[in-house]
């Protein structure tokens, strides 16, 4: 379990919790402020992860702590985890609504309407959050052809994130003010800011999930399709044995490997990390 699941889990998932998908934990002022700026001014956070490209020139201690901060920061407003199809499947089993909307961070790199982000709420139309979005700018909401809020079903919703997988787009959740959770994404490098700014930028604002891969050797044929979709380095293919194995310091716990292995070799094992 990581330290968001014993402080907003007790010792659970803490995105596993309804509570912490709570309305009313939006009538904190400094939460609502974050939400407003963040969709108003998503060209922020594209210039924050070319700043932070500065970090590695710093001397290594001025760095360090500027790294510590911008992880501290985002830890305490806009926490980012990877989670699997299974646990997707589990908050769609608590949340009223679904709503689909455009990437702010594809929006500022591979440009408008790459609707791969959905608000998700224990009320109905995407709740206070969607309301706040509206009143900033609308467009974000409106869908490409019913003009109006883009509600899909959980079906549908679990339909797209099974095809984003195959696509090799990762599952993230997100805070807004954690521990409030509102919005889920389908990440892949490098349209994504957050994967940017842990992978490349080394200051981690998106973190492993509760999983790690684990390979079955003798169900392995080494047929290299999983080392195709993993965007986190993390499968390694022994040349002698022609076998795959799984690097667990870079694996993210996604699942995306086993999702395109057809010999069922790949599992997720639960882990006890530390973030
Ligand atoms: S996709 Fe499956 S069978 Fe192929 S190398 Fe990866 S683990 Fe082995
Ligand atoms: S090895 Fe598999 S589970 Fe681990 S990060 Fe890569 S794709 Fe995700």
């Amino acid at each position: 379990m990581c330290e968001f699941c014993h402080k907003h889990g007790e010792g659970k998932k803490w995105y596993l919790q309804a509570k912490n998908y709570a309305d009313d934990l939006l009538s904190d002022i400094k939460r609502r402020s974050f939400v407003e700026k963040f969709f108003k001014y998503p060209e922020t956070i594209a210039s924050d992860v070319e700043k932070a490209k500065q970090i590695s020139t710093l001397p290594p201690a001025i760095g360090a702590a500027l790294s510590k901060r911008i992880t501290r920061n985002q830890k305490e407003m806009h926490f980012g985890q990877v989670i699997p199809l299974e646990d997707v499947r589990k908050i769609f089993e608590f949340v009223t609504s679904i709503v689909r909307l455009e990437c702010i961070c594809r929006k500022t790199t591979v440009g408008n309407n790459q609707r791969y982000c959905y608000a998700v709420s224990l009320l109905p139309n995407g709740g206070q959050m969607t309301e706040i979005i509206k009143s900033i700018d609308p467009s974000y909401l409106f869908g490409p052809e019913n003009k109006d809020l883009e509600v899909l079903s959980k079906e549908d919703t679990l339909k797209l994130f099974e095809e984003y997988e195959k696509q090799g787009m990762c599952h993230t959740v997100w805070t807004f003010g954690t521990p409030f959770i509102s919005g889920l994404c389908n990440c892949n490098a490098p349209d994504c800011h957050a994967m940017r700014m842990t992978l490349g930028n080394k200051i981690p604002t998106m973190f492993k999930a509760e999983y790690m891969a684990a390979i079955d050797k003798d169900a392995c044929t080494g047929c290299k399709s999983c080392m195709k979709v993993c965007q986190f380095d993390a499968l390694i293919f022994d040349n002698t044995a022609r076998k795959m194995s799984i690097n667990e310091t870079n694996c993210y716990g996604c699942g995306i490997c086993r999702s395109v292995c057809k010999k069922n070799a790949i599992k997720l094992k639960e882990t006890n990390q530390t973030i």
